[in-house]
């Protein structure tokens, strides 16, 4: 990067705002995917107006830009493949307003859902998207990403909660998308299209969130299963008993030993596979249906039930399955975690297919995820090193892929295309949808400068 281009960005962000050195840039070249790029140099906003000049600069000089909160992104989204500048905005947390009477709170997009949980939970109120990754990934990436989590099946994701955004555009411009009111009509419905945008349409500054009461009473239980076919059916049979459980959590015999290598969470290391399910609401309502919830399992031939009998209990069972792909990632040098998702009712499919798969290949997989929303994580542990197993592994993978949209499911439920899928997002939704894609980002984003080379080829790119 030129000179002239350094001392512009110092003008912008002042000297702890900025990196360029060759050494630093190396922490800026990756996230929790697997590819790296180093970009020329990082900048760390504290402002909106910081953003704005930012782009006004990148788009007057022909500078890519790649938006970037914890880098905890799974397929790739904010590595800065074509270089250029990666803007952090992790240093953006504060809490802007909370407004409990219309059950909503204004903030920063770097803060995190931990950090919000405690301000609204002071009056009773929470905000239902819980990605594992709840500590340490930022408000703006999860919009970003559309981030799910535990909580997907009965309360949505985060696209579900989002009521307006303070966006800044590719050349600089501000906007404000959405409203505060529980109904607006005010032009196109705007905000959607932020959300799963992954950095690819404008950069969120500010977002205000939807919240909700926190539900009165929980029940938790942990139901452990002989087969994995037992498990994915009872999924499918608790829906259709017209139960929707606050979280439905999938693990396979090979998740449950990682996990209990990894810290003991009182989990069944000779069990094929076992569900932590939840109810909440009103304490009649809950416990009802945490019957009902029982019966779908006699009827699928469980090992044994059992609820947890206290908060502590409870936390054990979730820091479980809150660890799985931390445990998963202890057991080889690496892995390939997917998030291929399908309906409810094919879930029994998925599982059988997955295994299928990572047998005809002779892969080690490990499986979890949110199975009340069909959302599963084949996690394929691997070790990059050995160049067969690297093979076999793209092959899985791509039979992995083909396998979801077979079952009318979808490449990614959570973790958004980035540069991992980007090679599979076609098959999905078509050359017409790629061509819609293309002209999205091109009326936002005629230079193709905010996060290139990213979910599409953009065809006459201008960038490099
Ligand atoms: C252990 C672990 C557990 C995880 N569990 C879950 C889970 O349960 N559910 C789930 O959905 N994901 C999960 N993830 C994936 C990841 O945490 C999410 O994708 C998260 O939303 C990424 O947030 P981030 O701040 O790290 O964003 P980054 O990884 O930095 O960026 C992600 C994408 O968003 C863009 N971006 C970031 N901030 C902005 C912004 N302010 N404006 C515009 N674009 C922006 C980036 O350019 C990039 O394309 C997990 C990851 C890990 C490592």
């Amino acid at each position: 990067m030129k000179k002239s281009h350094l001392e512009e960005l110092s003008t912008i962000f002042e000297n702890d705002g900025i990196l360029h050195q060759q050494e630093d840039m190396i922490a800026y070249s990756y996230d929790a995917s697997h590819i790296e790029k180093t970009p020329e140099a990082v900048v760390f906003a504290t402002s909106t107006d910081q953003i704005c000049k930012l782009m006004q600069f990148a788009y007057r000089e022909d500078i890519p830009v790649t938006p970037r909160g914890q880098g905890s992104g799974l397929s790739g989204g904010s590595v800065p493949i074509e270089k250029g500048i990666v803007l952090v905005l992790d240093r953006m947390r504060k809490m802007l307003d909370f407004d409990p009477e219309n059950r909503l709170i204004t903030v920063e997009a770097g803060m995190t859902t931990s950090d919000i949980d405690p301000i609204v939970a002071s009056a009773d109120l929470f905000y239902p998207p819980d990605p594992g990754s709840v500590t340490f990934s930022t408000i703006g990436g999860n919009i970003a990403e559309n981030a799910g989590g535990l909580r997907g099946l009965k309360y949505g994701v985060t696209k579900d909660y989002v009521k307006m955004l303070k966006v800044v555009l590719p050349k600089g411009d501000i906007v404000t998308i959405g409203s505060k009111c529980v109904k607006h009509v005010a032009g196109f419905n705007l905000e959607p299209i932020f959300v799963g945008s992954e950095g690819l349409l404008g950069i969120i500054t500010e977002v205000t969130l939807a919240l909700l009461p926190i539900p009165k009473h929980r029940e938790s239980a942990l139901v452990v299963f002989n087969t994995l076919n037992d498990a994915a059916q009872c999924v499918s049979d608790i829906i259709a008993y017209g139960v929707t459980p606050s979280t439905m959590e999938f693990m396979d015999k090979t998740t449950i030993n990682a996990v209990q290598n990894f810290k003991d969470c009182n989990l069944p290391r000779d069990a094929e596979a076992v569900l932590l399910i939840e109810t909440d609401g009103e304490k009649n309502s809950a416990i009802g249906e945490m019957k009902n919830i029982k019966k779908a399992a006699e009827k699928n031939s469980f090992r044994s039930f059992s609820l947890a009998g206290n908060t502590k209990e409870r936390d054990l069972l979730f820091e479980g399955r809150r660890i799985a792909l931390n445990a998963l990632a202890n057991v080889k040098p690496n892995l390939i975690l997917e998030d291929a998702t399908v309906v409810r009712s094919k879930l029994p499919d998925m599982v059988r297919g997955i295994c299928e798969i990572a047998t005809k290949y002779n892969l080690m997989v490990g499986i979890f995820g949110h199975a009340g929303d069909g959302n599963l994580h084949p996690t394929f542990l691997i070790d990059k090193n050995d160049t067969d197993e690297m093979k076999r592994t793209e092959k899985a993978v791509k039979e992995l892929f083909r396998l979801a949209i077979d079952l009318e499911g979808t490449i990614s439920g959570e973790h958004g295309i980035g540069l991992e899928k980007k090679p599979f997002l076609e098959d999905q939704i078509g050359s017409a949808g790629i061509q819609l894609l293309c002209d999205i980002k091109r009326t936002f984003d005629p230079k193709n400068l905010l996060n290139p080379g990213k979910m599409f080829d953009f065809p006459n790119s201008t960038s490099n």
